[in-house]
């Protein structure tokens, strides 16, 4: 096996861990000269049938192009649905074809970042550098494990650009921009104003209930402890960095 074969095998077994994060990828299959090379999610038989059509299918696309377009234009990418849930999307990477199956919300977006990954494309966290174009971000709303790169969730749509790199742990957006995170004044003033009042309050009612160094302490006491919670709690603003 030379250098390049054991890179090939390297990036497709690295593809793998990363499709079986992902939600909705049901089985992956990469070609070769019209042979799978490496699969998961199915059987060596039903892979060699994907593989056939998928070159077919590629090729067929091509052809249908030339007749249309009445000019050469190679085909890179497509997608059969199979109903109205599933779908196999085939493309083209490098001299592989990649083919996967699943929910129609996630093939296209999971294939077209594997795509990349087989072409050495990264993203990459501006605070540590690690290449995060193979890892999973949790939808802030519908919990799904999407690829890190995707900005709208393809299950419910919601906007997923404030990220942590999985590495150092910082606030970075999904297309690789520093974050930092921020406390407005006005909700600052405004904790502090919440903790003045409550030891106000009970120091009042431990000086009238006990005695006024009791209530001295208890006012401070809870005074301390309401504007730190409350400081705590301030949701914070995210400002990028540009
Ligand atoms: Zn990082
Ligand atoms: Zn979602």
């Amino acid at each position: 096996m030379n250098s390049s074969e054991e890179d090939i095998e390297r990036s497709l077994s690295n593809l793998q861990k990363f499709i079986k994060k992902i939600d909705g990828i049901e089985s992956f299959v990469a070609i070769s000269e019209g042979f799978p090379i490496a699969y998961s999610g199915t059987s060596q038989e039903k892979a060699e049938t994907i593989s056939a059509m998928a070159v077919d299918l590629i090729l067929t696309g091509d052809e249908l192009l030339k007749d249309i377009q009445n000019r050469p234009l190679a085909l890179r990418e497509i997608l059969v649905m199979l109903d109205e849930n599933k779908a196999i999307d085939v493309i083209k990477a490098k001299n592989l074809l990649l083919a996967f199956q699943g929910k129609k919300e996630i093939v296209e977006e999971v294939s077209s970042i594997s795509a990349k990954y087989i072409s050495r494309e990264g993203i990459y966290c501006p605070y540590c550098g690690f290449n995060l174009i193979l890892e999973v971000h949790k939808c802030a709303n519908c919990k799904k494990n999407i690829p890190f790169k995707s900005y709208i969730c393809p299950y419910c749509g919601t906007f997923n650009r404030i990220k942590k790199c999985i590495k150092c742990k910082n606030i970075i957006t999904n297309d690789m921009k520093k974050v930092k995170i921020e406390k407005s004044r006005e909700s600052k003033l405004s904790a502090l104003l919440e903790g003045l009042a409550s030891s106000i309050v009970f120091g009042w009612l431990g000086t009238i209930t006990l005695s006024p160094v009791l209530g001295l302490i208890l006012g401070s006491a809870t005074g301390i402890l309401v504007g730190v919670l409350a400081y705590r709690y301030i949701k914070p603003e995210y400002i990028v960095e540009s």
